[in-house]
């Protein structure tokens, strides 16, 4: 779907460049862009558009490569959705995206035709002839992705669509997004510094940060490195040699009161029977902790944080 090697964007008069030197290989699916704000998100969905030129490095959208001239015509295969609001106050949901369609290249019928559709898809088919300055913020980021969509797009970057959401309005446009792809087969690359949302959503994640990939893969790895993460309870509390020996079953994060937080070597939760057992104690509980996703992203983010500073 998407290549590109070594890829740096400065922005005029910056001191440094905004993106410095990614390369990275994606796949058909829901890609998920997570980072901090300033990361280069934003920099990297207009660079793939063609918005933003490339100081050094280059890749390929849609097996065509960034900066030739067939590249001009990239962007009526790709919706784009941007991160801010750029929408007519006093015209209609109806008019806008039918409007949209003819600059995306659609004959004014076929617009206005897909208008409706899309419209109809968002769930904004009631509202669309009401002005959009009446429209609440979840109701806005639905026009931008009909926007976004008028065109029948073979891929489509979503900038932060759930700015500005309540969990509701959020819980509804992930479910879009999902839709999106499920529905019309159009690949998705979903741009937001929410680890919620690309959780939710996305089979592979790319996670950027000052200008760099940190870590990238797919979100069934990391949900598998997220079954290693459990919670041990034995019956008592370890002695001092049954500690030491603890590494051997995984990393150990926290221990109190007899709980041990730990990352196993093995997702069998049975290594850890075993491991009890020849070490001559009795465990009662493993439980796994889903939650820890935050944690598991963390490291990849800064790997240079040891297990002791977490522990700190
Ligand atoms: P994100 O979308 O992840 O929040 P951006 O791509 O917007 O990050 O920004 C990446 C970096 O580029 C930041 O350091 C930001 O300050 C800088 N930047 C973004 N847009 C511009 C611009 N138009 N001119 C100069 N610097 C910019
Ligand atoms: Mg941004």
């Amino acid at each position: 779907m998407i290549a590109f090697e070594s890829l740096e964007v400065r922005y005029p008069g910056a001191k440094e460049p905004a993106l410095k030197g990614m390369s990275l290989s994606l796949e058909d699916g829901i890609v998920g862009l997570l980072g901090p704000n300033g990361a280069g998100k934003s920099t990297l969905l207009k660079t793939l558009l063609g918005l933003l030129e490339p100081s050094a490095g280059g890749g390929q959208v849609l097996g065509v490569g960034l900066g030739t001239p067939a590249a001009a015509k990239l962007r009526g295969r790709i919706g784009y959705m941007p991160e801010y609001d750029a929408l007519i106050e006093d015209a209609t949901a109806y008019e806008q995206v039918a409007f949209w369609g003819e600059l995306s290249g659609l004959e004014p019928e076929a617009a206005r035709d897909r208008a409706h559709e899309v419209l109809y898809f968002v769930g904004l088919d009631e509202a669309r002839y009401r002005a959009v300055s009446g429209y609440s913020t979840g109701m806005r980021q639905r026009v931008k992705l009909a926007q976004a969509l008028v065109h029948s797009p073979e891929l489509v970057f979503l900038d932060e669509p759930t700015n500005g959401l309540d969990p509701e309005g959020r819980r509804r446009m992930l479910d879009l997004v999902m839709k999106v792809h499920a529905e019309l087969g159009t690949g998705v690359i979903l741009a937001s510094h929410l680890l919620g949302d690309v959780e939710r959503v996305a089979d592979q994640l790319v996670i950027l940060d000052k200008g760099r990939i940190s870590a990238s893969g797919s979100m069934s790895g990391l949900r598998k490195a997220l079954s290693k993460r459990v919670e041990l309870r034995f019956l008592d509390p370890l002695n001092a040699s049954q500690e030491e020996s603890l590494p051997e079953l995984g990393a150990l994060h926290e221990a109190r009161n007899g709980y041990y937080d730990l990352e196993m070597k093995d997702a069998d939760p049975l290594s850890a029977f075993r491991w009890a057992e020849s070490h001559g104690a009795v465990l009662v509980q493993v439980t796994p902790r889903h939650d820890r996703l935050d944690e598991v992203l963390l490291r990849a983010l800064h790997p240079e944080r040891s297990l002791e500073s977490e522990k700190a």
